[in-house]
């Protein structure tokens, strides 16, 4: 191959071969991992802006390796759908999540990240149905979460997963919206029960005016969709003032809390008597 010297161009093939290593080290890893061992869960509270009361959790994965320590999901959910070992984590955090949904009340609902491999086939999808109909837990307390990369691969097959899902009982949220390859077609196509408005809209919305326009537009969008908006990564009383003036009912973040085992959302659940 042709070498080329320009100092720009040898930095960036570092850059990215350093990368390319990593992602070989997370597959050997997640390779030989036991999962039912190393990957577990933990759960982040969805806050009705209104009352201030936790209405569900998203459950969120979490990887401790003993060969390479902590792994985010942002890494090794990516490489499981790459190498097919995210079929079984799904069937291992779903089972997981449900046994935790449990303690909650009646009201709570169980929100769960799917990936595009989980909607490519009736037989994947299945899969989750059966899981769902043997825990005994009320599907119509369980949201799934779908992204639109999971849509794109194959709009037909993804459309009758999702239709399968939502014949069980469960909620649809189309995730990280605002993000990627955004369509307004999957929204007005998929049968969808909510949005979740990406975190980085939040970001700055106090700052950046067109920010605050793309959250007022897409929740001008869902109340004419009647679709509910769940806006994602309020971190601030700032940002979650300015989200309650444009009449947002749902959010997520560290603000109201973060990602906690499932052992501590009873707390969240039951508030201490104020005096
Ligand atoms: P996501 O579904 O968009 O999840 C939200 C991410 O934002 C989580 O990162 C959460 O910890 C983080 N977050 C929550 N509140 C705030 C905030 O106020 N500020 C900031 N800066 N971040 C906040 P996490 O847990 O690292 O997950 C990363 C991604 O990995 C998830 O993004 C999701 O796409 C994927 N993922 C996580 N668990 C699962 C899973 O069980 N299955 C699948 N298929 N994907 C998962
Ligand atoms: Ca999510
Ligand atoms: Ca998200
Ligand atoms: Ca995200």
């Amino acid at each position: 191959a042709k070498r080329t010297h320009r100092a720009g161009t040898v930095i960036f093939n570092a850059v990215q071969a350093n990368e390319l290593n990593r992602q070989k080290i997370v597959e050997e890893a997640l390779v030989a991992a036991d999962l039912e061992r190393e990957l577990s869960l933990v759960y982040q509270p969805i806050t009705c802006v209104g009352t201030r009361r936790c209405i569900g959790f998203e459950a969120l994965a979490r990887w401790q390796s003993p060969r390479i320590g902590r792994v985010s999901p942002a890494e090794f959910i990516p490489v499981a759908e790459h190498n097919g070992r995210i079929t079984m984590m799904t069937r291992l955090l779903l089972s997981q999540a449900l046994a935790a949904a449990r303690q909650w009340p009646d009201d709570v609902y169980l929100s769960f990240n799917l990936s595009p491999h989980d909607l490519t086939s009736p037989e994947s999808t299945l899969r989750i149905v059966a899981i769902v109909l043997k825990s005994g837990f009320d599907p119509r307390r369980i949201n799934f979460e779908i992204t639109e990369t999971a849509v794109m691969h194959d709009f037909e097959q993804a459309s009758a997963s999702i239709q399968m899902l939502r014949e069980l009982g469960c909620g649809i949220a189309l995730d990280d919206f605002g993000t990627g390859y955004s369509s307004l077609n999957h929204v007005h196509k998929l049968p969808l029960t909510k949005i979740k408005i990406d975190g980085s809209f939040v970001r700055d919305i106090h700052t950046r005016r067109t920010s605050f326009k793309i959250v007022k537009s897409v929740l001008a969008l869902c109340a004419e969709m009647e679709l509910q908006a769940i806006v994602e990564g309020v971190e601030t009383e700032e940002e979650l003032r300015i989200l309650e003036g444009l009449g947002v009912e749902a959010v997520q973040g560290f603000y109201f809390g973060k990602p906690m085992e499932a052992t501590a959302t009873i707390a969240v659940l039951s508030p201490p008597m104020l005096e």
